[in-house]
């Protein structure tokens, strides 16, 4: 695949996030945007090993907002990019059974409220006449929202490059970018597999390899890759169509309808960084003794299909969004810290408006530049698993 010489705009990575940066800014009006990847294909990364939620109940308010943002444009993503993203609202039930985290959602649901987020609190026998196949025997509560719930990552992708690429970006697939050019504290040149292409400008969409494309540009981007991994199950007749996607908040420990099964993800807070992306069957095991606890009829599925993907974590979980400071033409849009699929839309168009106009009137996101970690402004999320 050959490169173009020049670029006014460079995006580096095409999963979501690049794929979205892309279509939003050629929507803005950005003429010779190209977009790199380095697969064969769009997507096949954290993108493509993501379990596919949509949710609007964050603890931060920049991440609701950033929801409230992302969640009508997966609704409407069919009219704008010809894909449906198969939005389907079953609903996020965060079941709580430690004090410390009722107290913390409960304070969490006002904001919610105010900011217009639908929301429903369940005391813990709610939770138990809800679920009667799950052991629920200790939750405490439970905060459950209605519009949360699933998309198609694979077809959010394809939409956005397809829309991209039908408005005049080059989309181009084998092209690994291995270098950055500067002079004069400006971006001046991407060095590629393919070639040399002469921009001003450079996007940082590499996901869990954000840290390494700024290494290219002499920047300490704090991003670091961390393995997640999942399994479903064979069929679960047991389980109804509208099954809402569960989360034991206390140990991580997630379920949502996938097909004629289940998918399931437990998420192991001591996972070491690292860009592993093999099956861990010691911790498949320990998620699978949790599930079956959770879930008996768990002990009959079995798994169907396992893997494993990266998340692409920050220091406070909040994505990397901005220009940096020192470098002119180098813009983030990375470290989405496992949440980066629901949030693409607000991503795509947020960066759009802010490398197009310097502002963002949509959203202010200024507290979401890299140098909130130097300036001790950094954020934090509490609805992580
Ligand atoms: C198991 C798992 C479950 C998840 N579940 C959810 C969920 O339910 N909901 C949700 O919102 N999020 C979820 N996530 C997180 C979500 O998948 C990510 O936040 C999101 O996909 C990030 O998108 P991205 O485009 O930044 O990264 P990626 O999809 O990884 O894209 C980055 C791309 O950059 C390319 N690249 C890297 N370096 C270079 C280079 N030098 N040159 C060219 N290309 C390069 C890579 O090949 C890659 O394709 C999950 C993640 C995992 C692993």
């Amino acid at each position: 695949m050959s490169v173009p010489q020049t670029a006014d705009i460079v995006i580096a990575g095409g999963g979501v996030i690049g794929a979205s940066t892309a279509y939003h800014l050629a929507k803005a009006g950005a003429n010779n945007v190209v977009l790199l990847e380095r697969a064969d294909l769009f997507g096949t990364e954290s993108t493509a090993k993501c379990a596919g939620g949509v949710r609007a109940h964050f603890d931060t308010e920049i991440n609701c907002r950033m929801s409230q943002l992302s969640l009508p444009a997966f609704e409407r993503f069919e009219a704008e990019t010809g894909y449906s993203a198969d939005y389907r609202k079953i609903g996020y039930l965060f079941v709580l059974n430690k004090e410390k985290d009722l107290a913390a959602f409960r304070k969490q649901m006002d904001m919610h409220l105010a900011l217009g987020i639908r929301t429903e609190w369940l005391s813990g026998d709610d939770v138990r006449k809800l679920l009667p196949m799950m052991n629920f025997e200790d939750a405490l509560g439970a905060l459950f929202g209605p519009d949360d719930g699933l998309a198609d990552n694979g077809a959010v992708v394809q939409g956005y490059v397809s829309a991209a690429s039908k408005l005049g970006v080059r989309c181009l697939t084998g092209v690994d970018v291995t270098g950055v050019e500067t002079a004069g504290g400006k971006v001046v040149a991407v060095q590629t597999s393919q070639g040399r292409i002469e921009t001003r400008l450079l996007v940082n969409t590499a996901g869990a390899w954000g840290r390494e494309v700024g290494r290219m540009a002499g920047l300490e981007i704090p991003i670091e890759p961390v393995k997640r991994q999942l399994f479903t199950t064979a069929p679960t007749p047991e389980i109804p169509a509208d099954f809402t996607f569960v989360i034991e908040f206390g140990t991580g420990l997630y379920f949502h309808r996938e097909g004629p099964g289940l998918l399931s993800g437990m998420s192991r807070v001591d996972q070491p960084p690292s860009y592993d992306q093999t099956v861990d069957e010691d911790w498949e095991l320990n998620h699978l003794e949790t599930a079956a606890f959770r879930l008996p009829l768990m002990e009959r599925t079995g798994i169907a299909r396992r893997w494993a993907g990266l998340y692409e974590i920050t220091p406070d979980h909040h994505p990397i969004i901005g220009p940096v400071e020192g470098l002119e033409g180098f813009y983030m849009n990375a470290g989405f810290s496992g949440h980066g699929f629901m949030h693409s839309p607000a991503a795509g168009l947020l960066a759009a408006e802010d490398i197009l106009t310097g502002t963002t009137p949509t959203l202010d996101i200024s507290m979401l530049r890299l140098e909130r970690y130097t300036k001790g402004e950094a954020l934090h999320e509490y609805n992580v698993f």
